[in-house]
């Protein structure tokens, strides 16, 4: 939650503000980063979303993936300034970014396509961007020694943004046809325009091991408040795999996604005012899957593990990256204790933020 530095402080003489804590700033100046949610993985807690993150810049934001209770935390957050009679939660959003087919990076964006004609995403002439990954190519391998389970939706297993976006459309066929004809809402097919972000040549799927091929960032999306820029990242085996970067007028704020130590991120994120990684913890994962481990287990918690970074190596990365502030989100477990996360300060000299939901962190000191 917000407000843990206050439940630090005792007594009438306050200690001052931890170092970590974040700073608040005026919608509508300059840029600011809000954690909407916080939670690794699709477990729910009563404290943590799904993790889901926004940009605001000015009077828009920019929404970085959407997991489960994303929107509920948009509309606290009051990210739009709209002052308009029709404004609602969404009025203001200028664009989505997701980094990969993980459900608990998705599972609001199913809401927030068919909910968002009635919470301000209404306007065809002006549909807002969606950027996420294209289609796999292929199925992933089976990992250990698990028999070979049935392939959901056989015709389209492993389906990119695009075509996602469309079978959420038709899936909510009866709901949108009965809501179109009797309260007028907008098609969400033009409300909103998804993309596949293009790979470069030599770098497309699949990809079923580690390392990523090393590319050099990818520009993703443009306009007169933001320039987005885009990396693969480690996370094997969903491919592809994205972070990326924003860059505005006040500075950077670079986001990793899912990943293990990344090379590319490190490029991309390269002098970023603010770093907002992705953190495991080793002790907890182990602890999933207790010895003996079969084969199947063995498999799955190595996956765990290479799939992310852990708190020893998450340090190292920001520090590599030359990034000011170092972001923890993607919290795995969600549930774990601030001092826990904290020892990810060990290698890194910068200032280090434990992401709770609903934190602000103002970029760059221009208004
Ligand atoms: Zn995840
Ligand atoms: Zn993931």
């Amino acid at each position: 939650m917000a407000g843990f530095a206050a439940v630090a402080t005792t007594g009438a003489a306050a200690a001052p503000a931890l170092a970590a804590s974040p700073m608040k700033r005026p919608r509508g100046a300059g840029t600011t980063l809000v954690l909407l949610g916080t939670a690794g993985g699709p477990t729910l807690y009563g404290d943590r979303a799904g993790v889901s993150s926004a940009v605001v810049v000015g009077d828009a934001f920019y929404l970085v993936d959407l997991g489960h209770g994303a929107l509920g935390r948009v509309a606290q957050a009051q990210l739009s300034t709209s002052t308009a009679p029709s404004a609602r939660p969404l009025t203001g959003l200028a664009g989505v970014f997701l980094t990969h087919v993980h459900s608990d990076h998705l599972a609001e964006y199913a809401s927030l396509v068919i909910n968002g004609m009635w919470n301000g995403v209404n306007d065809p002439s002006r549909p807002v961007p969606v950027y996420g990954p294209g289609d796999r190519g292929g199925l992933p391998p089976v990992l250990g020694d698990r028999p070979e389970p049935p392939v959901i939706a056989p015709d389209a297993p492993t389906a990119g943004t695009v075509a996602m976006t469309a079978r959420i459309i038709e899936g909510f066929a009866a709901d949108l046809n009965e809501r179109l004809r009797g309260s007028g809402g907008v098609d969400p097919g033009a409300a909103f325009a998804p993309h596949d972000i293009a790979l470069p040549a030599g770098a497309a799927g699949p990809v079923d091991h580690a390392p990523m091929p090393r590319i050099s960032p990818i520009p993703v999306h443009e306009d007169s408040r933001v320039r987005v820029t885009a990396t693969l990242v480690e996370h094997s085996p969903v491919f592809p795999s994205f972070a990326f970067r924003f860059d505005t007028d006040e500075g950077s704020i670079t986001f990793s996604g899912d990943t293990a130590p990344s090379e590319n991120l490190i490029e991309l994120a390269q002098g970023t005012d603010v770093l907002v990684h992705e953190v495991i913890d080793r002790q907890w994962a182990e602890a999933r899957f207790p010895e003996p481990r079969t084969p199947a287990a063995e498999a799955t918690l190595r996956h765990l593990i290479e799939s992310h970074t852990t708190i020893e190596d998450v340090g190292g990365v920001a520090t590599a990256a030359g990034a000011g502030t170092l972001v923890l989100n993607h919290l795995a477990p969600g549930d774990n204790a601030d001092s826990r996360w904290r020892q990810a300060g060990k290698g890194f000299a910068g200032r280090l933020v434990v992401g709770h939901d609903l934190d602000e962190i103002a970029v760059g000191s221009k208004r």
